[in-house]
């Protein structure tokens, strides 16, 4: 039975004292109940103090990216073994934004997807296709390719300990939101396409959704049979409203 997982991506936002203001209030409204998860990812400088201040409640951390190196001269990156060592648990790998910005190709993020499962760090690997893809009918080549990329550098056996977020570029702070359905499609698809591999691994990998996902339309999202969660953006920086998406979770369970 696949838990849901719902995870905010904060980007480069928070301070300080804002952080300090989030976390309590969500630490302090984790709906009851069991069959979910929550997750927050702070920039790089608030992991440590994110981790301090969750410690003991049922909210764990992430980070946005990490390097695929373990060490060495790479001025300004972040290593795999350092997010372990300040004790986070997860890390997003392939965000789009990360792709589209940065440049960051499928094969590197294959390489970061090892290095953090080397370091003992859950990776969510990001896939989605941008509004042009979609329009030319290419979503599923696209996530193919993306996910394709891990598969033959890993192997489908590295999902057993790994998250699968699928993110519509075009609904990633747009408030355009995928429709349930089309949201499904792509679920199905993603799974299906680890089904060929490895039907245990496909059944019980989380694949998440991401995209303006807020809390008046999580319940008819996660109620989809292939969405085990969500990636939130805009709607993770106030606790209510990541609460509300929370709420929606344990209210399916
Ligand atoms: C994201 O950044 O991964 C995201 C889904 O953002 P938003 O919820 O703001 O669309």
């Amino acid at each position: 039975m696949r838990e849901f997982l719902i995870a905010g991506n904060w980007k480069m936002n928070g301070s300080s004292a804002a952080n300090v203001e989030l976390v309590a209030g969500i630490v302090a409204g984790v709906p009851t109940g069991s069959g979910f998860s929550l997750l927050v990812c702070p920039p790089f400088p608030y992991l440590a103090s994110v981790v301090e201040q969750t410690k003991g409640s049922p909210v764990k951390v992430g980070a946005q990216t990490v390097s695929e190196h373990d060490k060495g001269a790479f001025t300004g990156e972040v290593a795999p073994g350092m997010l372990s060592d300040v004790g986070c648990d997860y890390v997003i790998v392939g965000h789009s934004e990360r792709r589209a910005l940065y440049g960051e190709t499928s094969e590197q993020v294959a390489a970061k997807f090892q290095a953090a499962q080397v370091a003992g760090i859950t990776p969510i690997l990001c896939v989605g296709e941008t509004l042009e893809e979609r329009e030319a009918g290419t979503t599923e080549s696209v996530i193919d390719e993306q996910l394709g990329a891990v598969m033959d550098a890993a192997g489908v056996g590295a999902f057993a300990a790994a998250v699968i977020a699928y993110e519509p570029v075009w609904a990633i702070g747009t408030g355009m939101t995928a429709t349930p359905e089309q949201a499904q499609d792509v679920h199905r698809h993603i799974r299906a396409q680890l089904a060929a591999q490895d039907g245990s691994i496909a059944a019980n990998v989380q694949i998440l959704y991401g995209g303006s996902m807020k809390g008046e339309n999580a319940a008819g999202l996660l109620a989809q049979p292939d969405i085990d969660g969500g990636l939130i953006g805009g709607a993770s920086l106030k606790a209510d409203d990541f609460l509300a998406i929370a709420q929606a979770a344990a209210g399916i369970q």
